[in-house]
C-alpha cells in the first residue's frame, strides 16, 4: 500500500514520499518493492502512472529468463516499458509539458545528439547514454515515473491511458512497419502472428486503407479473437498448406503486403511466401531466425523485404494524432486488466500466449 501519512505537497497535489514497483528477477517471478519517489531532475517529467502494458519482449527476453544483451539487456529495474500517466511535477528547464498533462512514453532515452536522436529513433542510438524504461531504466509497472520531458507524448483526451500504454511500444511498431511498406488502399494485407502486436497491425493496417486483412496463428484462440473483433477477415490455422490458403483467398497472387508478428521461423515463412509478387513483407516479431529459397522465394518473386524497429518519437506523435482521426482505440485489443498488486497474475495470463493484450491499471 502506499503510505500517504508520508506524502509531500507539489503543485496542489499530494504526492506519496514511497511508491511501488515491479522487478522482474527471472525464472517467471515477479517482486514487487517500495521505493522512494523519484524527484525531477534538469528536462525531466514526474508522471503518476495511469496504465503499464506488457509487451512480448517482456515475456521473452526478462521474465521467463534475463536473455538480453545490449539494447535488450535488463538491468534489474523497475520493469514496464509501454508507460503512460499524467505529469505531476516538472524539473527545471522542462520546455513543453507541464503538471496535468496526459502523456505516453516513447520507451527509450536516447543521447539526443547522435543522428538516429536527431531523426527521433532513439530506440537505435548506440551511445552508453542509450537507456530504456523498463529495461536499463527504471519503467511503468510503478505508481510513478521519472521520464526525459523529450520522450514524452502528448495524449489527447478521446484516448484513454490504456491506448496509450499501448501506443509506446506495440501500436507505434506496427505503425511505423506498416507506413515503411507504404500500405495503401490498394493493398492486402497478411499478418501473421495475431498475438497483440499482429492484432494491431491488423488495425492498423485497415486504416490505412487495406481492403483485405488476413491473420495467421498457431492458436485458434488467438485466430477466434482477431475474428470476432474484425480485425482479420479470413483466420488461417498456421500449418503447412497456410500459405497457399492465403494464395487462395487472394484470386491465387497473395497479398500484396506481408507483416511477420510472430517471430517464428514458420511464420516468416509464410509472410513471405504469402506475400504477393512485386509485394513487400515487413519482419517486426522478434528472435528466432528463417531459412527459405532465396530465389524461388524472394529474388523470383521480385519481393522486398523490410526490417522495422520500434518507431521515432515525431512518428509516434503522428500515430496519436491519426487514431484520434480515425476514431480508433488500441484498448479493442486488451483482453485483461489487472492493478499493481496483482501484476503476477498479469504475468502469467501474458506468458501463456492464449490472450490479447494485457494491461496493468493505476485508477
Ligand atoms: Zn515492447
Ligand atoms: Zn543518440
Amino acid at each position: 500500500m502506499l503510505h500517504l501519512a508520508s506524502s509531500e505537497r507539489i503543485g496542489g497535489v499530494w504526492l506519496a514520499d514511497i511508491m511501488r514497483g515491479v522487478l522482474l528477477p527471472g525464472g517467471r517471478q515477479v517482486e514487487i518493492r517500495e521505493f522512494p519517489r523519484p524527484v525531477p531532475g534538469h528536462g525531466q517529467v514526474l508522471v503518476r502512472m495511469k496504465a503499464s502494458s506488457i509487451c512480448g519482449s517482456d515475456i521473452r527476453a526478462i521474465y521467463r529468463e534475463h536473455l538480453g544483451h545490449g539494447p535488450e539487456g535488463y538491468q534489474n529495474v523497475i520493469a514496464g516499458h509501454e508507460p503512460a500517466g499524467q505529469i505531476v511535477e516538472v524539473g527545471p528547464g522542462c520546455r513543453r509539458f507541464r503538471p496535468g498533462d496526459r502523456v505516453v512514453i516513447y520507451h527509450i532515452s536516447g543521447c539526443g545528439v547522435c543522428r538516429d536522436c536527431r531523426d527521433g529513433y532513439m530506440i537505435s542510438c548506440t551511445s552508453p547514454l542509450r537507456a530504456a524504461y523498463g529495461w536499463q531504466r527504471d519503467g511503468g509497472h510503478a505508481d510513478y515515473l521519472l521520464a526525459e520531458e523529450n520522450t514524452c507524448v502528448a495524449l489527447p483526451e478521446p484516448l484513454s491511458y490504456v491506448d496509450g500504454a499501448l501506443i509506446a511500444c506495440g501500436f507505434g511498431t506496427v505503425y511505423e512497419a506498416l507506413t515503411r511498406a507504404g500500405v495503401r488502399g490498394t493493398d492486402r494485407v497478411l499478418v501473421t502472428g495475431l498475438g497483440p502486436v499482429g492484432l494491431a497491425a491488423g488495425m492498423i493496417a485497415r486504416a490505412l486503407g487495406a481492403q483485405q486483412v488476413v491473420g495467421v496463428d498457431v492458436s485458434a484462440e488467438r485466430l477466434r479473437l482477431a475474428s470476432e473483433l474484425g480485425i482479420v477477415d479470413q483466420a488461417v490455422e498456421s500449418t503447412d498448406s497456410a500459405a497457399a490458403r492465403v494464395k487462395e483467398l487472394t484470386g491465387g497472387v497473395g497479398c500484396e503486403v506481408a507483416i511477420d508478428c510472430s517471430g517464428s521461423p514458420a511464420g516468416r515463412l509464410v509472410a513471405l511466401q504469402g506475400t504477393r509478387r512485386w509485394g513487400r513483407c515487413v519482419m517486426v516479431g522478434e528472435g528466432n531466425k528463417v531459412e527459405f529459397d532465396v530465389s524461388q522465394t524472394i529474388i523470383h518473386n521480385q519481393i522486398t523485404i523490410f526490417g522495422s524497429w520500434v518507431t521515432s518519437v515525431g512518428h509516434m506523435e503522428d500515430l496519436v494524432e491519426h487514431l484520434v482521426r480515425w476514431e480508433l482505440r488500441p484498448e479493442r485489443i486488451v483482453t485483461h486488466r489487472f492493478e499493481l498488486p496483482d501484476v503476477a497474475e498479469a504475468y502469467r495470463v501474458a506468458d501463456a500466449g492464449q490472450s490479447g493484450k494485457v494491461s496493468i491499471v493505476m485508477p
